[in-house]
């Protein structure tokens, strides 16, 4: 099986978008994962899944907190950024929530410590024990299919 088709088929998994946030010496450093889910609510337990490529790899090694970031509908321009897809650098103003750097204006800010790191394949799984939660009611950002999309009413 070659990996567009692999790819391709991941892709028709609907999913959010969030951004992955950790603060090494003084730096924040983000970045744009839609590889998240809830893990266990006893204790309360989430995973991102991390590239042996993304210099976020490291980053969570050394820092062992992380956010994740769920994007609303409005900030489609931050999960390009964060993606790298962003040519000009752009500065971001991250705001805290406990121990970590979040982003203002998230559907949910979800504050965690690293409590394991698997690594599986090209990818390393981190389980985050949840430390804060902060919601706001705001319309998400959805990704399908490689393209950006919004729910529709009903
Ligand atoms: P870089 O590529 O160096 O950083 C990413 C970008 O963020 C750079 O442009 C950098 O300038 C910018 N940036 C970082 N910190 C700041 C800051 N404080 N202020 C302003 N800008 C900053 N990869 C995965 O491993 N797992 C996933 O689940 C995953 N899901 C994805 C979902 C989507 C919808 C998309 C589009 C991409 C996804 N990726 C995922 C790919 C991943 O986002 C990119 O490969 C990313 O560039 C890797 O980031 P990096 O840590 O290597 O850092």
């Amino acid at each position: 099986m070659d990996d567009r088709h692999f790819r391709n088929a991941m892709g028709k998994f609907a999913t959010g978008v969030t951004v992955v946030a950790v603060e090494v010496e003084g730096s924040v450093h983000g970045m744009t994962a839609n590889a998240f889910m809830s893990v266990s609510l006893s204790p309360k337990l989430v995973v991102v899944s991390i590239s042996e490529r993304a210099q976020m790899l490291e980053k969570l090694n050394q820092s062992g907190k992380f956010s994740v970031n769920i994007l609303s509908r409005s900030q489609q321009d931050l999960s390009m950024i964060f993606a790298g897809q962003q040519k000009n650098q752009q500065e971001v103003k991250f705001e805290r929530l406990g121990e970590v750097p979040v982003l203002t204006g998230a559907v949910a800010q979800i504050a965690c410590e690293v409590s394991a790191a698997h690594v599986e394949g090209d990818h390393t799984l981190f389980i985050g024990r949840v430390t804060d939660i902060h919601i706001e009611e705001l319309e998400p950002l959805i990704y399908f299919s490689g393209k950006y999309r919004a729910l529709a009413e009903e």
